[in-house]
């Protein structure tokens, strides 16, 4: 960090020098860190461009002593946090137990009070406030889309030109019943950007729940879980959405929350001290309560992709692998690091898109080595990314399924 950077004469006179909010991290968190650096191999940012700044023991001892005020606030300082996915790899693999998730939305929250508005950054948040958490505002945003792409238009505009194909959205019940015996009645997030998104997953989810013998509970007026606010420092409305979300699943009974985006499974596990113990993410429930012997044969070679929030914050790896080695036929193949980030880290790579395409490009050249036909993720974020990568490199044919897609097909 530049000496200039450091000494912000107009920030320490504004009173802008250290951490203040309530949202800071606390120092007991801070002081979790050791500084053994086990964990720089493992992020993503460090890994691309071997600073101690993009690492997370560098963020640490940043924030650490811009809390205790050995360094002011500048927005050179803003950057390394605004640089960090947010993918909690280091937190996976730090010995000392390091809440780094909970550090860095802390921090993140800190940044956005104190930095000067940014027209990207509050475009963004506006955006995630104003459309991302109402279901409905979203609906008719994705109507709009659906008709641009089909009359072609949706090309002019670069950040639809990202989007999958839509094709219509996904149109709850509110309760499906089990197929056969009922064993269990869940409840099932319907989530923000999936059922507009990637609505075939949802059906495909929905399916298998039933098939395991659940009947599924869509509680009316569930909202956007709130993580991708959590995540960029927006903790005020995603407190608010959790208080509504709770008190919406609190109308009914269910014995499991089953979600199948792993950065909502990560944030409702996490944030919502009254549903958290009950969430569980698909391939969780599903490797815990047993399909029945799939029916077909899906003779694919596939690699899965781990997506950060189900392998580094839920640390769930096993179960979405078991699930796919069920599947008749199916050649599984692994990348050789399929649990680094694929740089989309919610809209990470529409605030950060030089370093997200960094990251991706290692994640695209480890993943077109394996030779598989077919990719498997369980995030919509990473599925969006893998797709967007996968056409750069040509190679649109390669597809990207939601595991329950797959897994679905062999039924
Ligand atoms: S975050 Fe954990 S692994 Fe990384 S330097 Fe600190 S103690 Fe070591
Ligand atoms: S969350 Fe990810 S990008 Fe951020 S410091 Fe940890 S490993 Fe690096």
């Amino acid at each position: 960090m530049s000496q200039a950077a450091q000494v912000n004469i107009r920030d320490m006179a504004r009173g802008r020098g250290v951490f203040t909010g309530p949202d800071a991290p606390s120092d007991d968190d801070l002081a979790t860190c050791v500084h053994c650096g086990l964990c720089l191999n493992a992020c993503p940012t460090f890994r691309v461009t071997g600073l101690e700044t993009e690492s997370p023991r560098g963020r640490i001892y940043l924030m650490t002593q811009w809390k205790r005020g050995g360094l002011p606030f500048t927005e050179e300082l803003a950057r390394h946090i605004d640089l960090c996915l947010g993918c909690r790899t280091c937190e996976a693999v730090c010995p000392s137990g390091v809440p780094y998730g909970r550090i860095i939305e802390g921090g993140r929250a800190e940044v956005e009070r104190l930095r000067h508005r940014e027209a990207r950054r509050w475009v963004a948040r506006q955006a995630l406030r104003q459309l991302v958490a109402h279901p409905g505002r979203l609906a008719a945003a994705g109507a709009l889309v659906r008709v641009a792409q089909t009359l072609r238009l949706a090309r002019l505009v670069p950040s639809a030109r990202t989007l999958p194909r839509l094709h219509g959205r996904f149109r709850p019940p509110e309760v499906a019943p089990a197929l056969g015996q009922r064993r269990y009645r869940v409840a099932f997030l319907t989530g923000c950007v999936m059922p507009v998104l990637y609505p075939a997953a949802h059906r495909a989810s929905v399916y298998l729940l039933q098939l395991a013998g659940c009947e599924v509970w869509f509680a009316p007026g569930q909202r956007c879980c709130g993580a991708l606010l959590a995540h960029n420092g927006d903790l005020e409305t995603a407190r608010q959405l959790r208080d509504w979300n709770q008190a919406v699943f609190g109308r009914e009974s269910f014995d499991v929350l089953v979600v199948n985006s792993a950065g909502c499974g990560s944030h409702l596990k996490d944030f919502y001290p009254n549903l958290g113990r009950r969430v569980q993410d698909l391939s969780e429930f599903l490797a815990e309560v047993g399909l029945p012997e799939p029916r077909r044969q899906v003779a694919l070679r596939v690699t899965y992709q781990d997506a950060c929030h189900l392998a580094h914050a839920q640390r769930i790896r096993a179960q979405p692998r078991r699930l796919l080695h069920s599947i008749p036929g199916l050649h599984l193949v692994e990348m050789a690091h399929p649990d680094i980030c694929c740089g989309s880290a919610g809209i990470y790579n529409v605030l950060e898109p030089q370093m997200s395409q960094r990251i991706l490009d290692e994640k695209m050249d480890d993943l077109l080595k394996t030779g598989a036909e077919l990719v498997v993720t369980a995030n919509p974020g990473c599925q969006l990314q893998l797709e967007a990568g996968l056409r750069a490199r040509g190679r649109p044919d390669l597809r990207v399924a939601h595991l329950a897609e797959l897994l679905a097909q062999a039924y």
